[in-house]
C-alpha cells in the first residue's frame, strides 16, 4: 500500500507500521542485525552477547488503573529484552515534555519509573529532557533503550519456532487495552480492570533456567496476542493454530469488548508473553508460569505445524469451526501504550 502522508495505522504494530518498517526504514537501514526484526537486537561483543532494544511510549491517559506512562515505559523494554533471552541491565531515558505541563505529575511519573526499575532489577544509567512549545508534543512523552545480557545456549528467534512446537500464554489477554479503554474520556465506564503492564524479566529468567528448548518468546503489546501470533506466523513461514476457548479472557474483559465491539484477541496487552517450545516440554513450562506471580493464568493455547497454509494464523472457533486471522492494518486504539 502506498501513502504521501503518515496515518495513525503506521505506528499501530500492525500492517501499516510492517509497511513503513520493510517499505521506507529497512531498505536504508538495512543489516544482518536489524533485518532480523525480533524486538531486541542480539549482537556479539568479544565473547559476551548482549540484547538491545528501545522503544518510546505515548499513552493516553498517562495515569491509568493498574499503571503510567512512566513504569509502561520501564516495563516495556525490560519485557523486548527479557523476551529475546537477555536479562535487561540498564535503560537510558529521554522524555519530550510540553512546556506547562505540571511539575507534581512529572515528579509523580519518575517515582514511579524508578520504583518500576528497582522491581524489575536494572538502573537508569543515562538520559536527555527536551521541551517543546505547548501543542507541539502532549503532555509528555518518553523513550527508554536497554541493554540486557544474553546467557541462555538456545537460539531464541521466530526463526527457531519448528513443526509441532505448543504456543503458550502467559496469561489473560486485552487487560491493558480494556483498562485504558475504560479511562478515555467520553465512555464513562466503571470498571475494576486494571492493567496489566508488569516486568517479565523474572518470569522469563525462570523459564530459561528450567528450560534449554524454549524457541521463541514475543510479548504481546499494542496489537494484542492476534497481532504477534499473525506476525510470528508469516515471519517463520509455518502454521500457527490456537485454541479460542484455551485463551485466556478474564470476564470483565470480554464484557468490555462486548460493549464496544473489539475483539479481545487484539487488545493490547503489556505483561504478556507468547512462547513457543516443543510440545514434549509444554506442561513443565506451563507449570513454571504459573508458579509465578505473572504467570498464574498461564495456558496451553495452540500448535504449530508445517505444510498447507504456510504463514498463516488460525483461529479455531469455540463452536468448532476455524477462521484465518490476517495481521490487522493497525492497533485497534491510538495511543495505548
Ligand atoms: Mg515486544
Amino acid at each position: 500500500m502506498k501513502f504521501d502522508e503518515i496515518l495513525l495505522e503506521h505506528g499501530g504494530g500492525g500492517r501499516l507500521s510492517n509497511d513503513l518498517i520493510t517499505g521506507v526504514f529497512l531498505p536504508h537501514f538495512r543489516n544482518a542485525c536489524l533485518e532480523r526484526l525480533e524486538d531486541s537486537a542480539v549482537l556479539n561483543l568479544g565473547d559476551k552477547k548482549i540484547c538491545f532494544s528501545t522503544d518510546s511510549y505515548v499513552v493516553d491517559p498517562i495515569f491509568f488503573p493498574g499503571g503510567d506512562i512512566g513504569s509502561l515505559a520501564v516495563h516495556g523494554t525490560v519485557n523486548d529484552l527479557a523476551v529475546c533471552g537477555g536479562k535487561p541491565l540498564c535503560l537510558s531515558t529521554g522524555f519530550i515534555l510540553e512546556e506547562g505541563f505540571g511539575m507534581k505529575d512529572l515528579k509523580k511519573i519518575i517515582r514511579s519509573m524508578s520504583e518500576a526499575a528497582a522491581l524489575a532489577g536494572v538502573s537508569i544509567v543515562t538520559g536527555d529532557t527536551k521541551v517543546v512549545p505547548r501543542g507541539a508534543a502532549d503532555r509528555l512523552f518518553i523513550n527508554t533503550s536497554g541493554i540486557g545480557i544474553v546467557d541462555y545456549k538456545g537460539s531464541i528467534s521466530v526463526k527457531s519456532i519448528a513443526d509441532g512446537d505448543a504456543v503458550l500464554v502467559s496469561g489473560t489477554i486485552g487487560d491493558h487495552g480494556a483498562a485504558i479503554l475504560t479511562r478515555r474520556e467520553g465512555l464513562g465506564f466503571k470498571s475494576d480492570i486494571l492493567s496489566d503492564s508488569a516486568p517479565l524479566n523474572g518470569l522469563v529468567e525462570k523459564i530459561l533456567k528450567t528450560s534449554p528448548n524454549i524457541h521463541c518468546m514475543r510479548d504481546a503489546t499494542r496489537g494484542g496476542l492476534g497481532a504477534i501470533l499473525a506476525e510470528m506466523a508469516q515471519q517463520s513461514g509455518l502454521t500457527i493454530s490456537v485454541r479460542e476457548q484455551d485463551i485466556p479472557v478474564r470476564d470483565d474483559v470480554r464484557g468490555v469488548c462486548e460493549i464496544l465491539g473489539f475483539d479481545p484477541l487484539f487488545l493490547a496487552c503489556e505483561g504478556k508473553i507468547a512462547l513457543f517450545c516443543p510440545a514434549d516440554d509444554a506442561q513443565k513450562v506451563l507449570e513454571i508460569m504459573k508458579g509465578h506471580e505473572y504467570g498464574r493464568n498461564a495456558a496451553i493455547i495452540g500448535t504449530v505445524a508445517a505444510g498447507k497454509d504456510q504463514g498463516r494464523l488460525i483461529l479455531k472457533t469455540a463452536i468448532g469451526g476455524s477462521r484465518e486471522i490476517d495481521l490487522p492494518l493497525g492497533e485497534l486504539v491510538p495511543r495505548i501504550c
